[in-house]
């Protein structure tokens, strides 16, 4: 069987470079999740990538399923963002006053996501999140804040608090450094449970400032909203004079061209309140978004009183990536997304099953996750039943392989228009060791 310490594949580059990197980086990596922690083994440092395909530096080849952890929809260096890019760059790298580009992108958003009628341009989805709280907080008057356990917002430390299950909890801190003063405004409930966000609401209903809730969860593995979920959050919040904040950072532009509200359309009751947005809208580069009403943006400085800010923000290369990468997310390419997601999901299914191994396969449009655990996952508890050891074995078997999965059971494996016949070829074929690495 497959084990991080007798790997078949070359790794004494990217072994050399993670120590190198050790010395100078906390853990070697810039991301916490890019150190491969909870599967084990050596991170491959990347040379480079086109298309469905990551080069590492011993020149190992892998079928990317990370793809960027969402942004890379059209693959890696597709030539029209490629060209957007370069042309962009030899203008300039950034100017610290508006751009053209900066009004095309808000515009390009704002016609697909009908609610929207206003986007404030961010660097990451962090950025996003943490405005979208402040104009909901400066909004309201209120200070606290209902999330979802296993929502991930980004490290805003309000939104880093995710224990809690069952009835309300005020919430620890999740991570040292973020002061019990910030989590105890925030309650932490259990995904799906609508009696819980009712139990919150009658106690707290007249402080507490919005619901924040990914659109369809995916830092969790994919768990979509039960049927009403969405719904009856906007009731809730609208009762108590709170507001929604949907978080479409990962499915924004990904689910279809409107993101999960393509998919779900409008929940009863009206639209949330506030969006956010990130990864696919800025092509790989760093540009992140929030948005919502005119009236409620309109609290934004230089007109309202909430203050936000960044040197970057809207800067003129992410722009002209984000731009090119939503002009070319054609029906076409939402059709490519749905094939290959569902091939490779559905042969990981058989693969799986002909190894007797436990497994279920969640969607949330060509969003995918395979969880190591038989039943059907509806929130946090679900999906920590997994077999998280099973993933790892089988992550390192593709990984040997030549497929580069996402190093952690909790997560989507993300495809790309990209992924033509020849790499998907290679995912199938590499499937069935895999699985029984993993039985
Ligand atoms: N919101 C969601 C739903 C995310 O998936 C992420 C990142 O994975 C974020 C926010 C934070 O985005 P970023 O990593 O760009 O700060």
């Amino acid at each position: 069987q497959a084990s991080p310490s007798d790997t078949s594949t070359e790794t004494t580059g990217s072994a050399a470079l993670l120590e190198r990197a050790r010395a100078v980086t906390p853990g070697g990596v810039n991301s916490p999740v890019r150190a491969f922690r909870a599967v084990g083994g050596t991170p491959r440092f990347i040379a480079s990538a086109q298309g469905p395909w990551l080069t590492d530096v011993d020149g190992n080849r892998y079928v990317d399923l990370i793809c960027s952890w969402g942004p890379m929809i059209l693959g890696h260096a597709h030539p029209a963002v490629m060209d957007a890019v370069q042309q962009a760059a030899a203008r300039g790298f950034s100017f610290g006053t508006p751009s053209e580009n900066e009004v095309a992108l808000a515009e390009e958003i704002v016609r697909r996501v009908d609610p929207v009628e206003q986007v404030r341009l961010v660097s990451s989805g962090t950025e996003a999140t943490m405005s979208a709280l402040r104009l909901a907080r400066g909004a309201t008057g209120r200070s606290k804040v209902v999330k979802f356990a296993g929502c991930y917002h980004g490290h805003v430390d309000p939104l880093l608090a995710a224990a809690g299950s069952g009835v309300a909890t005020f919430a620890l801190p999740d991570s040292a450094g973020v002061p019990a003063s910030s989590a105890h405004e925030t309650i932490v409930l259990p995904y799906n449970d609508v009696a819980a966000v009712e139990a919150a609401f009658a106690e707290h209903g007249d402080e507490i400032a919005c619901v924040i809730t990914e659109a369809s969860p995916g830092n969790m593995g994919v768990v979509p909203p039960a049927e009403g979920f969405t719904s009856a959050l906007r009731r809730i919040t609208r009762e108590h004079g709170a507001l929604l904040i949907t978080d479409e950072v990962m499915t924004g532009f990904r689910c279809s061209p409107a993101g999960w509200y393509g998919l779900e359309g409008e929940p009863d009751g009206g639209a949330p309140d506030l969006f956010t947005f990130g990864k696919v809208m800025g092509g790989g580069f760093p540009a992140a978004a929030f948005g919502g009403r005119a009236d409620l943006m309109a609290r934004l400085a230089p007109d309202g009183p909430v203050y936000q800010a960044g040197t970057l923000a809207g800067n003129p290369i992410a722009t002209a990536a984000g731009l090119a990468t939503l002009q070319h997310c054609t029906p076409e390419v939402y059709d490519r997304l749905d094939v290959v997601a569902h091939t490779i999901a559905d042969a990981a299914s058989v693969a799986l099953a002909q190894a007797g191994v436990p497994h279920t396969v969640q969607w949330a449009g060509s969003m995918f996750s395979v969880f190591f655990t038989g039943d059907e996952v509806r929130d946090y508890d679900g999906a920590k039943a997994q077999d998280t050891a099973a993933y790892g074995r089988f992550f390192h078997s593709m990984l040997d392989q030549g497929v580069h999965l996402p190093p952690s059971a909790f997560e989507a494996w993300f495809v790309s228009a990209s992924h033509d016949d020849d790499a998907i070829g290679h995912v199938l074929q590499a499937l069935p060791a895999a699985a029984r690495a993993a039985a």
